[in-house]
């Protein structure tokens, strides 16, 4: 058996794949930006934790000891990435007459349920920012004498003081950061806040006191501290969507550069992690991802639709992650098909095969194409259509296939060896007809038919129709009919 392919992965800073080499030998420390919780995510958040959640599954598969770590923002993320704007939750608190704590509480338990719902693991750590608010107060502290200076509004950071601020972005130029709004008595454009006073005569839901007064965390400050406490710095990996890459990391790595007294990018490790990763966006062209639009694409709205969410999961997987991927309900009408088809195809070598036994050596090669594939970047992609070449293998050992399967979903995540058929067909939350009633007009069709009496069977087809029911004559997965 050759070697297994060595783990390469795509390093924003240095803009190159890189072979994988832990900080700690058989170990991997990785953390994951997480949600403002100060509405539902969008399923374009999501792809963010599909990606994150893939990363820590092919590091768990080449057998590095994985510890990750994603964050619940509850406080300092204004509505606008720099320094502009209102904090996010403040805000949400105040539309909706109700306490920050509630509203964080309410869309915390919300996000983890998409979680859930997409098969994502368990994190180690659910890192709250609230929690760390002294430990930023302290890493503040370290950083101030050298690094920042106090405006009325704030405590700033000098990003002059560190070596090549910006390089993550590429755009370290004063125009390049043009966009961030003035505040006044800023020494350069790019500079930022790390605490945000509270202005006088006005009391915010969250504020505690510091040596700059009362206040609030800036958003960057939150991560850098999180990430350093829970993993140390410099820890293996840090991801977060594209956005991420122009503001918020490169202020991460600026702070945990002063932090940890280290100089220049040239070293990676010396920005707080070895290696800056983030996914591309899932993108929609008719303006539904944006929360301030009524009904926006969550996964539950796809749930209430009639889409099983790991449909959704399906979708992500079938582009590479630093791909831009166009949402559109064919697409992911085709991911919900592709998915049955593979559930399909596993529920018979299951019907086969009481439990999986070891793969053997007729599945070697595809288990190394497999492992290959997530070991380029994590193509999952190509991985996808290796896991199908599997399931469709003839005359093979049914128990040492499903060992195969399995091996590969452990990777991937579809949760085959667990869910049936049954099971993707969500009912959609306008439906009214029940799945009783469907068989039942259907049978009466059947008889119809076999009569060929077709008046009553396309009146019955009619009928369907009207309650939402396309009916699928000779449907390939022998999927009689859906709800939709
Ligand atoms: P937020 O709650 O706004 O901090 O975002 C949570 C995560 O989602 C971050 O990692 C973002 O970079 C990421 N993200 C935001 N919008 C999208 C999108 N349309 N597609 C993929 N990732 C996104
Ligand atoms: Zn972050």
């Amino acid at each position: 058996m050759t070697e297994p392919a060595p783990l390469m992965l795509f390093n924003s800073l240095t803009r190159q794949l890189e072979p994988f080499q832990p900080v700690h030998p058989g170990e991997a420390r990785v953390y994951s930006c997480g949600p403002t919780v100060y509405n539902y995510p969008h399923i374009g958040n999501m792809r963010a934790y599909v990606f994150a959640d893939i990363l820590g599954r092919t590091l768990s598969f080449k057998g590095y000891k994985l510890t990750h770590v994603i964050n619940i923002t509850d406080v300092g993320h204004l509505t606008d990435d720099a320094d502009a704007g209102e904090d996010k939750l403040e805000k949400a608190a105040k539309e909706n007459a109700q306490s920050i704590w509630d509203i964080a509480r309410h869309y915390t338990e919300a996000y983890w349920a998409d979680i859930k719902a997409l098969n994502i693991r368990q994190p180690a750590h659910w890192s709250i920012a609230t929690d760390y608010v002294q430990k930023m107060i302290e890493f503040a502290k370290t950083i101030a004498d050298k690094h920042c200076y106090e405006l009325d509004s704030g405590l700033y950071f000098d990003v002059s003081t560190v070596a090549d601020y910006g390089r993550l972005a590429r755009a370290a130029t004063e125009e390049g950061e043009g966009r961030i709004e003035q505040v006044d008595g800023k020494r350069h454009q790019a500079d930022f806040a790390i605490w945000r006073k509270t202005p006088a005569g006005e009391k915010r839901q969250m504020e505690w006191d510091s040596p700059w007064g009362r206040g609030a965390p800036g958003w960057h400050l939150e991560c850098s501290v999180m990430s350093g406490e829970l993993l140390g710095f410099p820890f293996d990996i840090h991801t977060g969507g594209i956005d991420h890459r122009e503001i918020h990391h490169p202020n991460e790595i600026a702070q945990n550069q002063a932090f940890c007294c280290t100089n220049g990018l040239d070293l990676a490790a010396n920005s707080g992690a070895r290696v800056w990763m983030h996914n591309n966006f899932l993108v929609e062209r008719s303006g539904k991802m944006s929360k301030s639009s009524g009904e926006f694409l969550r996964l539950q709205l796809l749930i209430d639709k009639g889409y099983h969410p790991l449909a959704y999961r399906m979708m992500c997987l079938q582009a590479h992650y630093r791909s831009e991927l166009e949402f559109s309900w064919e697409g992911l009408g085709a991911a919900l098909v592709r998915l049955k088809r593979l559930v399909m195809g596993v529920g018979n070598v299951r019907a086969q095969a009481a439990a999986a036994s070891e793969s053997g050596p007729k599945f070697a090669p595809f288990l190394e194409r497999f492992g290959a594939a997530m070991a380029e970047d994590l193509n999952s992609p190509v991985a996808l259509t290796v896991l199908e070449e599997v399931v469709a293998l003839k005359k093979v050992d049914a128990a040492e296939k499903l060992a195969a399967i399995a091996t590969m979903d452990v990777v991937l995540g579809l949760d085959l060896l667990t869910i049936v058929r049954t099971d993707l067909r969500v009912r959609p939350k306008a439906a009214t007809i029940t799945e009783a009633e469907i068989e039942a007009t259907l049978a009466a069709r059947k008889e119809a038919r076999a009569a060929k009496d077709f008046a009553t069977s396309d009146k019955l087809r009619d009928e369907l129709t009207a309650q939402g029911v396309e009916v699928m004559d000779g449907d390939p997965l022998g999927w009689d009919w859906k709800l939709g």
